[in-house]
């Protein structure tokens, strides 16, 4: 590489880098990681720097993004859309601010925000009502995505003002995808036996770019307002910009920052590097501007980056590393789960070993091959993922995977239903779904059975000693001495925490069962409704649709697991040995101060875990849905609320925090 002339290397990267933005803004389907990207786009910027008689007008170093895509519209830039310059640590921001300093001749202070991972988009707002609406593309022209962008809720219609709405203004900022819609959406579509999205930039920006905005609409997207442009500028600050398009009535991100040096810039990038997890959303970095809109202008841009600006991008989520093997799990359900088995990586300070692969299909259609050098990334606390291989390192003809017919475990059929995604054991005795149905039993959100962890949970289902969940409920000293290496005091203790999870109540119960589509809010609503299991599994599926919150799929399936006579038994063994399976019924709390009204929960809470609100609510007679509506009577939300409270906003919906919650269940 180094032997090369410069003209010559410029000429290979220039390539290399159209081809990556081509795959990754046009066809949303990068085959790079975004560090492989950063590196070739820095080793050209190098390369022009040291010799700027090689660089050319079209060099990607001077151009935003891609072209737009044919099948919009165009949308015209009057002030161009630029890109930002990278600083991956705090010598580059130091360098930032120093150049930054000799540039404006003084200090400035700067304001910081978090760099949200999504789409770029331009609004236009005419007397206040939204006009248009457009993509980066390559920063001039960009796709009209108007009817698109009219269906995400947090972009306002109309603009809110005091005083009098601007005339003409045009508002920048990032169409993003909430981690919970974005994980919601990803179930969704593995049901529809869909290919999941990769992550939520790309599900976001797939979203923007439909041709049917009903499409657009389903992906519930979500807008950050950052900038504004306008020809009669009243605010003289970003600062000002930004609480200025606050009182425009856009969402602007809650935890932007004024930084009066350079020192308190690296201390919130290092903050909000390890806090990112925190957050409903994803955020790749933190955008550091210059405060001051005249120094601004006087720093101008260089190429296509502001020079008053950078972004401190994190260290990568995403790597590549080497197939290994595919290896396949079982779950409780039944479903047979490839795995990635990776060449260990480390990606984002953890290191990755292995990856899911999601179902056979997913596999298939992005033709992954154990031998393959694959891009992997690992996304906020979403597990691991394989997006797909490296086509250009692939080494001769590897052979395709093929989900085996019989289950690895127990060597029963397997079954894969038409139009569903997985592939499922047809044993219900099989070890495997034993193992994982008893995990899920003990959890903490379920029976919470502390010392029932992944190892002894194992040993149990193992050793015989449980071959269905009411089995736990027999274990007494003598059985579990037979576990190795469990002394008595770990035997007593077990005992305690087994007898102790016997009165948690219905809805754990509901919950520990692991019905399909019953998590622990359906769990409680239908323990709050019916107040008994016998009452639950005598409903038809009917019935059970009048709760609220209960469509058709979850109705069915309840109905069809009280309709297994093995589960009858195992219930009834249940019972027996001593587990509550009954819950306060509404009907009887009616009375209680709630009665009557509906909340949703979005968020987290200061003192509360969702889990603990829903109780509160529904003992004083409240009922807890997973959906707003013009129905719903009040919205609790807590710190990064998701889409609901833009949804309650829209709708005017009486939003509460922890303290109003409080105080209403006192009142
Ligand atoms: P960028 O992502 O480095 O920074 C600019 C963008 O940041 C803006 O356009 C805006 O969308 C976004 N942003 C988010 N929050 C912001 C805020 N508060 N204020 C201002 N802007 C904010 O630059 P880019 O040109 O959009 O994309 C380049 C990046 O895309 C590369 O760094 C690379 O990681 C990735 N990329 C990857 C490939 C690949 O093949 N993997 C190809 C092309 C680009």
């Amino acid at each position: 590489m180094t032997t090369k002339r410069p003209e010559d290397r410029a000429l290979e990267l220039r390539r290399q880098i159209e081809d990556a933005n081509h795959r990754y803004y046009v066809l949303e389907d990068p085959q790079l990681s975004d560090a492989d990207y950063d590196e070739l786009l820095r080793e050209l910027l190098d390369l022009e720097d040291r010799y700027p008689e090689i660089r050319t007008s079209d060099s990607p170093t001077q151009r935003v993004g891609a072209a737009p895509a044919e099948r919009f519209a165009p949308y015209e830039h009057h002030v161009p859309m630029l890109s930002l310059a990278n600083a991956t640590s705090s010598h580059d921001l130091r360098a930032f601010d120093e150049r930054v300093r000799k540039l404006a001749d003084k200090e400035h202070s700067y304001v910081v925000e978090l760099k949200i991972d999504g789409l770029a988009t331009s609004l236009r707002y005419r007397n206040g009502k939204f006009e248009r609406g457009g993509t980066r593309g390559d920063g001039q022209v960009g796709e009209d995505v108007t009817p698109n962008l009219r269906t995400v809720s947090s972009i306002p219609l109309r603009l809110r003002a005091a005083k009098s709405v601007p005339d003409d203004i045009e508002v920048r900022g990032e169409v993003y995808l909430r981690k919970s819609d974005f994980e919601a959406l990803n179930r969704a579509r593995e049901q529809a036996g869909l290919p999941p999205f990769a992550n939520p930039r790309n599900a976001a920006s797939g979203g923007v770019r439909q041709l049917d905005p009903r499409l657009t609409a389903e992906r519930k997207l979500s807008f950050f307002a950052y900038n504004v442009v306008m020809r009669n500028i009243t605010v003289t600050t970003q600062w000002e910009a930004l609480q200025y398009l606050k009182d425009l009535g856009l969402a602007v991100n809650p935890n932007i920052a004024h930084c009066k040096s350079v020192d308190d810039v690296i201390a919130y990038c290092e903050q909000w590097e390890s806090k990112r997890d925190e957050l409903d959303y994803e955020i790749d970095g933190v955008v550091v501007k210059v405060d001051d809109l005249q120094a601004q202008e006087k720093l101008g841009a260089a190429g296509r980056d502001p020079r008053w600006a950078i972004a401190y991008k994190f260290k990568p989520r995403e790597a590549r590393t080497k197939l290994l093997d595919i290896v396949i799990t079982v779950g409780r359900t039944g479903t047979l789960n490839p795995n990635a088995v990776l060449e260990p990586v480390q990606i984002g300070g953890v290191t990755v070993r292995n990856a899911t692969l999601h179902n056979a299909e997913y596999i298939r259609s992005n033709d992954i091959r154990v031998g393959d050098t694959v891009l992997v990334t690992r996304a906020g606390d979403v597990i691991p993922r394989v997006v797909g291989p490296i086509l250009s390192e692939r080494k001769g003809n590897p052979r395709r995977f093929v989900m085996p017919d019989r289950c690895p475990v127990c060597g029963s059929d397997v079954d894969h239903p038409e139009g569903e995604a997985m592939s499922r054991c047809t044993n219900a005795a099989c070890p495997a779904q034993v193992l994982e149905r008893v995990r899920h039993f003990c959890s903490r959100g379920a029976m919470d059975i502390e010392g029932i962890g992944d190892v002894m949970a194992a040993q149990l289902t193992e050793l015989g000693l449980v071959r269905e969940i009411s089995d736990i409920y027999a274990l007494d000293e003598k059985k579990l001495s037979a576990v190795p290496r469990t002394g008595e005091k770990t035997i007593a203790n077990l005992i305690r925490n087994i007898e102790s999870s016997k009165s948690r109540g219905l809805a754990r119960v509901m919950t520990g069962l692991g019905i399909r589509f019953v998590g622990t809010q359906t769990a409680q609503i239908l323990a709050a409704d019916f107040g008994s299991i016998g009452d639950i599994a005598a409903a038809s599926a009917e019935e059970l649709q009048r709760c609220e919150g209960i469509g058709p799929e979850v109705a069915s399936s309840v109905s069809l697991f009280f309709q297994q006579r093995a589960n009858g038994a195992m219930i009834e063994r249940l019972r027996k040995r001593g587990v509550s399976m009954t819950a306060p019924k509404r009907a009887r709390a009616a009375a209680g101060k709630l009665a009557g009204k509906t909340f949703v929960l979005t968020g987290t809470l200061a003192n509360l875990t969702r889990d603990e609100a829903a109780a509160l609510i529904t003992e004083a007679g409240g009922k807890v849905t997973g959906s707003v509506s013009k129905k719903t009577d009040y919205v609790v939300a807590g710190g990064e609320p998701g889409s609901k409270y833009d949804k309650a906003q829209s709708l005017g919906v009486t939003i509460l925090d922890e303290k109003g919650l409080r105080k209403l269940l006192s009142s």
